[in-house]
């Protein structure tokens, strides 16, 4: 008698992989879509039908080849790398991640970062079989500065991560705690900056100060979730090991064409990124003046807020067609928060009238 698929799964299946969650994506059909960082703006009709004939024209019956390394170019210039420096990109930085965390998994590595903060990072370590070990912020969700110094003296971790800004907090770091980490790590310092076009603060000075210290961006947050480009930055020699993990075809001839086409274009991008920044600001104010809600500080294209009863707003948002994040489960420091991405005008100006319906519902 053969064995059952079930059978087969249980005994050939690692048994933590069997007993994870994936990753969840809301279904968002017909909802006002605010709750995954992405760039609410199409392109113009006349960039997007460019786009479409510079698409056309890809071989798609070819491997990904040298127009691979005119993006690694656009994109060393667009983040002027610092000489010295290399530059990889990954199918978004989630595969980054992923990559570094590989090239560390070293028996008795382990990888630290700010908690609350990007779920890849505990996630990735978890599945390559790394001990992971979370720092709690303060309750303002700013570095606990003692406390990620006395983590890195006791642990020796192999890579820390800063979010900066952090996701999803929103906020930036102080710069004296992160000097100081970067100080005391004895392995790898990894700023990731996914959310740089809406900072008043970046990370390259720093990049050129210490060796040991990655810039990692992303094209995702800046208006191409959807083409998944992520790129990591650091010394030349790190680079060239961290690459040898890459595979080789990671990214699509169309995705590549299609960011080297937006990197011609960060005119317009630019443009985006300033009325997001500026309608970040109407809806900090906005939620501000509400009673019992308290909305934190942001430098990204998000808001985090507090609110009486997380799980009631975020249902009273949802009947009135807005999708919105609930991260109260995230951390115990999140409790009864909802993470907020900044929309076109108009869909924010929506979402703040769902926020305030769904407000009354409870106070009712
Ligand atoms: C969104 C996000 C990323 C991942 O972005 P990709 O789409 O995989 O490039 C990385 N880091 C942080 C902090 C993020 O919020």
């Amino acid at each position: 008698m053969s064995a059952s698929l079930a059978d087969r799964m249980k005994r050939v299946l690692r048994a933590d992989v069997q007993g994870l969650h994936g990753y969840a994506v809301q279904p968002s059909a017909g909802m006002v879509k605010v709750d995954t960082m992405e760039n609410p703006f199409p392109l113009p009709p006349a960039l997007r039908q460019q786009l479409g004939a510079r698409l056309a024209e890809v071989a798609l019956n070819r491997y990904p080849a040298e127009r691979g390394d005119v993006l690694r170019a656009e994109l060393a210039k667009h983040a002027q790398m610092p000489t010295g420096c290399d530059i990889m990109l990954g199918n978004g930085s989630d595969e980054l991640i992923s990559l570094l965390t590989l090239a560390a998994d070293v028996p008795g590595n382990v990888i630290l970062a700010p908690l609350p903060g990007f779920v890849m990072y505990e996630l990735s370590a978890k599945l390559q079989g790394l001990r992971f070990v979370g720092v709690p912020t303060t309750a303002d969700f700013q570095l606990d500065a003692p406390a990620m110094l006395a983590a890195i003296r006791e642990h020796q971790p192999a890579v820390v991560w800063l979010a900066y800004p952090n996701n999803p907090t929103a906020n930036l770091w102080d710069d004296g705690a992160i000097d100081a980490i970067i100080e005391a790590a004895p392995g790898l310092v990894v700023m990731d900056e996914a959310y740089q076009p809406f900072a008043s603060r970046d990370s390259l000075a720093r990049l050129q100060r210490h060796e040991h210290v990655l810039l990692m961006r992303t094209m995702s947050k800046f208006g191409l979730a959807g083409v998944r480009i992520g790129y990591l930055i650091g010394r030349a020699p790190l680079i060239h090991e961290l690459d040898k993990l890459r595979p080789p075809f990671n990214i699509s001839v169309l995705n590549c064409e299609a960011a080297l086409f937006a990197l011609e274009h960060t005119d317009e991008y630019e443009r985006q990124a300033a009325v997001i920044r500026c309608e970040r600001a109407r809806i900090f104010e906005a939620l501000r003046a509400l009673p019992g809600v308290q909305p934190f500080p942001s430098e990204a294209n998000m808001v985090l807020v507090r609110v009486p009863d997380a799980a009631a707003i975020f249902a009273g948002m949802k009947a009135r067609q807005v999708l919105v994040k609930n991260v109260s489960g995230l951390h115990p420091l999140l409790a009864n928060c909802l993470r907020i991405t900044v929309g076109t005008p108009e869909e924010n100006t929506q979402m703040l009238a769902a926020f305030e319906a769904a407000l009354k519902d409870t106070t009712a």
